[in-house]
């Protein structure tokens, strides 16, 4: 079952493609789109990706690559503005989405793909007019959030739970990550599983590789990037990259370093540990709040805290580093993970949500159940004092990212686009859980 398809009206309210990841309200969801759009481009479909204007001076169009258009929609103040506030601002983003499509010849959309509840609101309406499929990806869900808040953070509304319910009821399709978070789309949403499709996200392997093509051999980092970062050769370090908030809890690998320098003050001379990220969009947990916390807990002289920066720029940080840490409370699925093992970097995470796919535990790193810092000084101490075991999993890390690439995601959800539009044309949706939601 294939069908053609020429143009796809992606959606992402919250977030520009055009973002840096990393920092604010883009990370991981900005680099797919923009990862996914640019591999759909290059076979022959168009994309648009309509999201929310937040300066002035932005064109309304901008080409982020050839056959690729981020279309910018005027809707609230020209600013960056909190998820929390942008439901009053869906009604002018989706008649800025309409406006734009109906610039064209009826039927320029072949379908529409949205991201994040907020996206889905405004699909499910662009959907309804233009006569297409909508299919939807969640990247979170409050359910699954509010079920591992960290402490201190605020569980997520009511209003987004039953946002998320209602697009999960209107779509045509569901794409999930993982076959666990199908699992919570069926469970926890009520989703029907025929029209939940797993699709692994990628990482870019040109972009993410090892340093040498044998660095799993190399019981230290010799090469170039530690040069460029001005990191001694023999120093251990370990790296934390993303956005700065509680769900990401920087601080348990702060307080498992705290722990490691108690048990061995030795390590003090060389170990590292590098924070590359800026705060979220919630801004609650700030690098400075981090900075303090190393400062309580007399790390200071070890941490080293970086902006956000550019994936090429990102891989010598992954290639300088013995191990990234991922200690998330919750996560979606977990790019860095993979990045970091595409590169030669295994990885030390939290046994949760898409880390458990991301991460081959005892093959290209190590999950941890729970958060306690003891138990992540005692993993990052074996890895330091075992370089049999370290190289190891820095081969395995190679191995098991080579299992994600943008193109088999492209592969399977062009896949998964054909089955809608076919789907759609026999069988329109519209489930009674929307009608009596909006009766
Ligand atoms: N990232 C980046 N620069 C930074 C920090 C992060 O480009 O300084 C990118 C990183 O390469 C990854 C994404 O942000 O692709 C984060 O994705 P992940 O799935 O790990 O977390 P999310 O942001 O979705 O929670």
């Amino acid at each position: 079952m294939s069908r053609r398809i020429s143009r796809v009206a992606t959606v992402s309210v919250h977030t520009s493609p055009l973002d840096q990841p990393g920092t604010g309200d883009a990370g991981g969801m900005n680099v797919y789109i923009v990862e996914v759009a640019k591999r759909l481009a290059a076979r022959g479909v168009e994309v648009d990706i309509f999201t929310r204007s937040t300066c002035r001076a932005m064109p309304p169009v901008v080409e982020l690559a050839p056959g690729v258009l981020v279309r910018n929609v005027v809707a609230g103040p020209f600013e960056e503005l909190d998820k929390t506030e942008l439901p009053r601002h869906l009604c002018g983003f989706t008649s800025g989405v309409l406006r734009a499509e109906a610039a064209h010849e009826p039927g320029h959309y072949d379908l529409l793909h949205t991201h994040y509840w907020l996206s889905g609101q405004a699909g499910w309406a662009a959907k309804k007019r233009w006569g297409v499929p909508l299919v939807h990806s969640m990247h979170t869900m409050a359910k699954v959030k509010n079920a591992a808040l960290a402490d201190g953070d605020r569980p997520e509304p009511a209003e987004r739970v039953l946002g998320e319910e209602q697009v999960v009821a209107s779509s045509d399709q569901l794409v999930a990550n993982t076959g666990e978070e199908a699992r919570q789309l069926v469970d926890l949403y009520g989703a029907d599983p025929a029209r939940v499709a797993t699709v692994s996200p990628g990482v870019d392997l040109s972009t993410f590789r090892p340093e040498f093509p044998l660095r799993g051999l190399l019981p230290h980092r010799t090469g170039p990037a530690r040069r460029r970062l001005g990191l001694p050769r023999d120093a251990y370090v370990l790296l934390f990259v993303g956005r700065i908030q509680p769900l990401k809890a920087p601080d348990v690998l702060l307080r498992a370093v705290a722990r490691m320098l108690a048990d061995d003050p030795s390590l003090r001379r060389k170990l590292v540990v590098a924070v590359v990220g800026g705060p979220s969009g919630s801004g609650r947990c700030r690098p400075e709040g981090l900075q303090n916390l190393a400062a309580e807990l007399g790390i200071t002289d070890v941490m080293r805290f970086e902006p956000p920066s550019p994936q090429a720029e990102l891989t010598d940080w992954y290639r300088a580093a013995d191990v990234t840490v991922v200690p998330s409370h919750s996560e979606s699925f977990g790019l860095v993970a993979v990045e970091s093992q595409a590169c030669g970097t295994p990885v030390v995470a939290s046994r949760v949500g898409g880390l458990r796919t991301a991460v081959a535990d005892g093959e290209s790193g190590v999950l941890i159940s729970g958060h306690d810092p003891v138990d992540y000084a005692a993993v990052l101490g074996r890895l330091h004092a075992e370089p049999g075991l370290y190289a190891r999993l820095a081969r395995g890390a190679v191995r098991h990212a080579h299992r994600f690439g943008w193109d088999a995601t492209v592969d399977a959800l062009l896949d998964v686009y054909s089955g809608a539009v076919y789907t759609g044309a026999v069988l329109p949706v519209e489930s009674p859980a929307v009608a009596e939601v909006t009766a």
